[in-house]
């Protein structure tokens, strides 16, 4: 271990060999967590070319099980998020895809993460759902795809456990920013998911891992070699995270806005447009729509139907849930206290910080610090506004969902909001 931390420190490249080992040490708790710390470090200083990444994906994939979906017909597409707040993007897609794609021959097979630190986790917000299980087992979850024509499931921890613990180690010894490293996380994943193809979505911005454009190029280009050289069909996408994601941060929050997109309600937001292109893409990929023009109609079809709305409740149902939470939101978690944040002056919103409100949301028990936290699914917050809006001091600017009053440091709050004086700042919007 000493000689390949000596290797990548001194800029030279490890072996496939070397990297397969130091994997397998890693998963099987052989090698000290110190000699494996530094040579992430080593590695997010010194980088990996193509072939180390590609050595290193393939060898945490192989650290664990890999799922098997070649007993369902058609072409498997997935979709993963490099990460964001009140990113709910699955819960909308997945329902899409399907009601457009089943009988065409597609269907959406995703394994979700939970949620930790300020980046919230797919499986939370569906486990918010009164009934939900959100753990399949491999049968059920074939069984799902094949019925639904949508499935998503808790990863479980005999999927990439070589990840599990790089990521523990990267968290805390500030190397998870680093392209190679984060290929081959998130394409490990992927590729023991057992999907054909994969859209991805990178998020660049102050919210994001990749803060500028040339950074979250940089990943796309890395995450799309690995795919090229396993022969799955990938599309990457790089989209804004410079705000929160639509207007709910939280579990049962973010259930409920999905819904609403579901139901045809907000479609100019961001995450409905967001959701919807990432849809589009997935049915390109899949084959089942040759143009942008052609896969745009059908996911709006798919919504002004009632069909999508539909499909979600349906996998809901699979899933021992409530569909009907979806038509009454009073059935879902609800937090006994809601506080509303007034804006402290008038001016033009210049930026909101998403971490910031990730972690507050966090704290509120929405997310969790650690592993072990329990999830609160009630809490977290409804965002007022989004960058370039206009406020008059005393407009509220969040509501907050809470166990106690005493959970929330207004200030903590308002220091995510940067305001612009005047009213006729021109801003950007975003999508
Ligand atoms: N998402 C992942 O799954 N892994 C990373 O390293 C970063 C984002």
């Amino acid at each position: 271990m000493y000689d390949l931390v000596y290797a990548k420190k001194s800029g030279e490249a490890l072996s496939g060999e070397a990297i397969a080992w130091w994997v397998r040490g890693v998963t099987n708790g052989t090698i000290p967590d110190e000699q494996s710390a530094a040579l992430l470090m080593a590695i997010c200083w010194r980088g990996m070319d193509a072939e180390e990444t590609l050595a290193l994906t393939l060898a945490m994939r192989d650290s664990g099980k890999i799922i098997d979906l070649s007993g369902v017909s058609g072409i498997k597409i997935d979709k993963h998020s490099t990460g964001g707040v009140g990113d709910k993007t699955t819960l909308v897609l997945g329902p899409i895809v399907a009601c457009c794609g089943q009988d065409a021959g597609l269907s959406c097979a995703m394994l979700s993460g939970r949620g930790l630190g300020h980046t919230g986790g797919t499986v939370d917000k569906l486990a918010s759902i009164p009934g939900m299980r959100v753990e399949l087992s491999e049968a059920e979850f074939i069984d799902c795809l094949k019925k639904i024509g949508f499935a998503n499931s808790s990863q479980t921890p005999d999927i990439c456990p070589a990840d599990r613990k790089l990521y523990a180690l990267r968290d805390i010894t500030a190397t998870v920013e680093s392209v190679p490293l984060i290929t081959a996380s998130v394409m490990s994943k992927k590729l023991a998911g057992g999907a054909d193809a994969l859209v991805l979505d990178i998020k660049r911005g102050s919210g994001a891992f990749m803060k500028n454009d040339a950074d979250a190029q940089r990943l796309a280009d890395s995450l799309h070699a690995v795919g090229k050289a396993q022969g799955i069909k990938v599309r990457a996408l790089i989209t804004p995270m410079d705000e929160p994601l639509g207007w709910a941060i939280g579990n049962a929050l973010e259930v409920m806005e999905s819904a609403e997109i579901l139901r045809g309600e907000h479609q100019d937001s961001d995450l409905a447009k967001l959701s919807f292109r990432l849809s589009a893409e997935m049915l390109i990929l899949g084959g089942v729509a040759k143009e942008l023009d052609i896969a745009n109609e059908m996911v709006s079809n798919s919504i002004k139907s009632g069909r999508a709305l539909e499909k979600f409740k349906e996998f809901i149902s699979f899933c021992g849930g409530d569909p009907a939470a979806l038509d009454d939101f009073g059935r879902l978690p609800q937090a006994p206290e809601q506080v509303v944040i007034p804006s402290p002056c008038s001016g033009t919103i210049k930026s909101i910080d998403s971490r910031a409100l990730g972690i507050f949301a966090m704290k509120l028990g929405a997310g969790r610090r650690d592993q072990s936290d329990i999830i609160d699914p009630g809490a977290g917050m409804r965002v007022h506004v989004k960058v370039g809006n206009f406020v008059e001091k005393g407009q509220p600017l969040f509501t907050v969902y809470c166990r106690n009053k005493s959970q929330i440091i207004d200030s903590e709050i308002l220091e995510a909001v940067v305001f612009i004086p005047s009213r006729n700042q021109k801003i950007a919007p975003r999508y």
